[in-house]
């Protein structure tokens, strides 16, 4: 509990300080250390300061200064007592419970990962806490903050992923977040991630960071890239000029993760009670010297407090000292001005206890609009603005320059002079073969024809390899399927098992291999920095659409699926462009309808799959494009913002991590078939089955009178202009659950006749029908996942029926016009 919670008379013992590190500081020197006992003297409710004793000295806090203190109560204890009734009354182990209590929760540290996008935040989140979130080669896959425990060194560890943010400025939702998260939730530690191969830029957010006077650690991630490139670091040295541990780290492949925890936990430990030279007060120093040989014993023994290394190697030792608050310098009239402002924030203002006063200053100066709400409380708000506006002025006089831009400058100038002392480049630079691979790549001429000829090559793999696997899965269901047959009796159980479920779920389930090649492929786009290349050169044409180049990603994830890729369009900041790449995105042609176009095409049109399957795509791609213009011109109101698209070097994926991401896929795909698939192809073989099976003479007859033969019959009017029939329909109804089930449906459809015959070259239609119904499944109706999708990220149903009619409508009108003018051409 609180501090602040305790109420007059009672006792507890202090677990940890929360906040930031001016704050901490003073309270700590107060007295209020780990493991000491306090009592209230008088905490009236809505009476402010609170009287408390703690190291025998009468001391107020604030009731705000309280609530960051966390302690352990005795009533907290003897509740624990009471579960041992023998040894009520006995007074030095009420003491002791107490104490082990506190200890205990003291063992909880609470870690926010911080840092650019594409750092290897999740990476390293994965690694710690062993889950297996999704990570991406270009920015924004974290959208919201993921939570994770484990237990490292006999401490339980909280680990948040926030999003990826360059800066801590309130310019984006991402940017504002992760700044509330830190004040608000009070991180024991940030871990910051940098790139290490790009740490210019990365450090600018460690400066912020320092502004912020949070208790950090950097992890120089991708320390592998740094040093393939070439480069060196000195990152003690770095560390040192900082005040903060840095600790090298390839969260990829789980390197350097636990020593960074061990420095954590050093950092959590000790970091509060050293001085500015890293010296320690004496007085302190006994005391925790104490409470540790006491209280942590031998077991899961952590380091002496005056020594709180764990590392064997020097290196380590000297890192885990460095630790301080250190002020970037601004240069002189900045830091005037800084002073200046700070100066006016009151002594005793409670907006101290969530802010440094220095951060706050130098917010004001960047004219923040989220601080300056705040500031806008103090009693001498006034003054404060008025100062910051003349000084804001004065500085703008003299180097030509507002106050906002000299402040990043003058970060940058820190940062090159820190890195001048500690980076060697070597010109060897991996980044090299980054630049000369975007030149080629995002070409003004050659980028599109490369990025179309990429899609073609990704289509045609899934097709022409996809072939072997699915032959052999062919196999194994007719082998099945005569064996089950060649054992049963004639009946409907029979007809159940073999027309119903291994037909229908066995149709679906040979489509496994493609879909799997097609996520590798997708996979192997992401991770290796491609796709960000695709949405930098579609920028331009997504701009005329409504859209950024941003909602690409989520467009090509359509590919795959709908469903994540309506979620991932979180990271749009305009709401328009945002809203338009949910509405346009079931137009992307999904996965499930594969298995539709290769049943079909490869019954058609053999010798023309690779150039049908890749036009199928292509026209979603047009029509999605068509509906966007109409949309952004008609529908949706807006405007777009500016937005920077951040180019990571190419990376070659792992083969695990790609295999990984795709193997997940098809586990879902595999779950499908188990659960909707299975269900709905037992509903259409028995619509088809019943009522009174036996009393026709061929199967084509009884199908008719069958109630699927009803309900198809009554579409037909509808579908008929389209060329298709009542058994198309049937197919067409049962897509509306899902995509894949239109093969199912078909398969128990179209059962009758030898089954050794695949199942495309059992369907009698022209080839002019079976192009029309490709297009028509292609286009109607998203499944009612991608519904629901909808429906979750636009906040109602009115933007997922909107969706569902005009996809349907859409469907029905080009499928129409298609047909119409073939029928006159053939
Ligand atoms: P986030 O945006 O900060 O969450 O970054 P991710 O964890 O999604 O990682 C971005 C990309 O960098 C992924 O492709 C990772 O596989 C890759 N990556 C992460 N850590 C490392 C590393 O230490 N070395 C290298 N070479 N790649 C890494
Ligand atoms: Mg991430």
């Amino acid at each position: 509990m609180r501090l602040s919670a305790l109420k007059t008379g009672e006792k507890g013992i202090i677990v940890k300080v929360l906040g930031h590190g001016s704050f901490r500081k003073r309270i700590v020197e107060m007295g209020f250390i780990k493991g000491k006992k306090v009592e209230v003297l008088l905490n009236a409710p809505l009476k402010d300061p609170i009287k408390y004793r703690v190291m025998g000295y009468d001391i107020s806090l604030r009731r705000q200064e309280a609530e960051l203190i966390e302690v352990v109560s005795e009533k907290e204890a003897l509740r624990i007592k009471d579960d041992i009734p023998q040894n009520i009354g006995n007074e030095p182990l009420v003491e002791n419970i107490l104490e082990k209590k506190a200890l205990s929760q003291r063992r909880t540290i609470n870690v926010a990962l911080v840092g650019n996008p594409n750092a290897g935040k999740t990476s390293l989140f994965n690694m710690a806490t062993g889950t297996h979130e999704r990570v991406g080669n270009y920015s924004g896959v974290t959208v919201d903050a993921k939570e994770g425990y484990f237990v490292f060194q006999g401490y339980k560890f909280k680990l948040v992923d926030l999003p990826g943010t360059y800066s801590l400025s309130a310019y984006s939702p991402e940017e504002l977040y992760v700044r509330r998260y830190i004040v608000e939730e009070t991180p024991d530690v940030v871990i910051n991630v940098v790139d290490a191969s790009n740490i210019e830029r990365n450090l600018y957010l460690t400066t912020q960071l320092i502004d912020m006077n949070t208790r950090m650690i950097v992890a120089l991630n991708m320390y592998d890239e740094l040093e393939a490139g070439g480069n060196n670091l000195d990152y003690v040295t770095l560390s040192q000029l900082l005040g903060i541990p840095m600790i090298p780290t390839i969260s990829k492949k789980n390197w350097g993760i636990d020593n960074l925890f061990h420095v954590i936990i050093n950092l959590y430990e000790g970091s509060d009670y050293f001085n500015k030279d890293g010296k320690i007060h004496p007085e302190i120093l006994e005391y925790l010297q104490e409470w540790h040989k006491t209280e942590v014993g031998d077991k899961d023994h952590h380091p002496q407090i005056e020594d709180y290394v764990h590392q064997d190697d020097k290196k380590g030792r000297e890192i885990n000292r460095v630790f301080r608050h250190i002020h970037i310098n601004h240069g002189p009239l900045l830091e005037d001005a800084i002073n200046a402002v700070k100066e006016l924030i009151p002594v005793d203002d409670p907006i101290r206890t969530t802010y440094s006063t220095r951060f706050l200053a130098i917010k004001l100066l960047e004219r923040d609009n989220e601080i300056e709400k705040v500031a806008a409380n103090l009693e001498n708000a006034k003054n404060v603005f008025e100062t910051r506006d003349k000084l804001a002025e004065e500085i703008k006089e003299t180097i030509k320059e507002d106050s906002e831009s000299a402040i990043i400058n003058a970060k940058y100038g820190f940062i090159e002079g820190a890195l001048k002392e500690t980076y060697t480049d070597n010109h060897l630079d991996n980044r090299k073969s980054t630049k000369l691979i975007d030149s080629v790549v995002t070409h003004k001429l050659w980028g599109f024809p490369l990025f179309f000829l990429i899609l073609f090559l990704m289509f045609q793999l899934t097709f022409t390899l996809g072939q072997y696997p699915m032959g052999w899965i062919e196999g194994l269901f007719n082998l099945l399927n005569d064996w089950v047959k060649s054992i049963m009796a004639d009946g409907p159980l029979k007809s159940l098992l073999t027309d119903g479920i291994i037909g229908g779920v066995g149709a679906v389930i040979v489509f496994l291999p493609n879909i799997l090649i097609l996520y590798i492929c997708i996979s192997f786009l992401e991770d290796s920095g491609y796709m960000a290349r695709a949405a930098f050169i579609m920028d331009k044409i997504m701009h005329k659409m409504g859209l950024h180049g941003k909602s690409f990603i989520p467009l090509i994830m359509g590919f795959g699926c709908n469903v994540p890729a309506i979620m991932a369009t979180r990271t749009i900041e305009s709401h328009k462009s945002r809203l338009i790449t949910i509405l346009i995105n079931p137009l992307m042609s999904c996965s499930a309808r594969l298995p539709v176009y290769l049943v079909l095409i490869g019954a058609f049109f053999p010798n023309h799959s690779g150039v049908i399957l890749f036009s199928l795509y292509i026209i979603g791609i047009l029509l999605a494009t068509l509906m966007a213009r109409l949309f952004s011109k008609f529908l949706i109101k807006g405007k777009d913002t500016p937005f920077v698209m951040e180019l990571p070097p190419y990376r070659l994926p792992t083969l695990k991590v790609t295999l990984r991401h795709s193997w997940e896929k098809g586990k879902q795909y595999l779950k499908k078939m188990g659960g909707v698939i299975l269900v709905a192809s037992i509903v259409i073989w028995a619509l088809g089955y019943f009522p009174h099976h036996d009393n026709y003479e061929n199967m084509a007859k009884q199908q008719e009178h069958s109630y699927l033969g009803m309900i198809g019959k009554t579409i037909e009017p509808a579908i008929k202009p389209l060329g298709f029939d009542w058994k198309l329909g049937i197919g067409l109804l049962s897509g509306l659950g899902a995509k894949e089930l239109v093969v199912s449906s078909l398969s128990v459809i179209y059962a009758d006749g030898d089954e050794s015959v695949e199942l495309g070259s059992r369907i009698p239609i022209t080839p002019l029908i079976a192009l029309t119904y490709l297009l028509f499944v292609l286009i109607y109706f998203p499944c009612l996942a991608t519904l629901a999708a909808i429906k979750k990220e636009t906040g109602g149903w009115k933007y997922a029926i909107f969706t569902a009619i005009y996809t349907t409508v859409l469907a029905w009108i080009v499928s129409f016009v298609f047909f119409q003018i073939g029928s006159l051409l053939i």
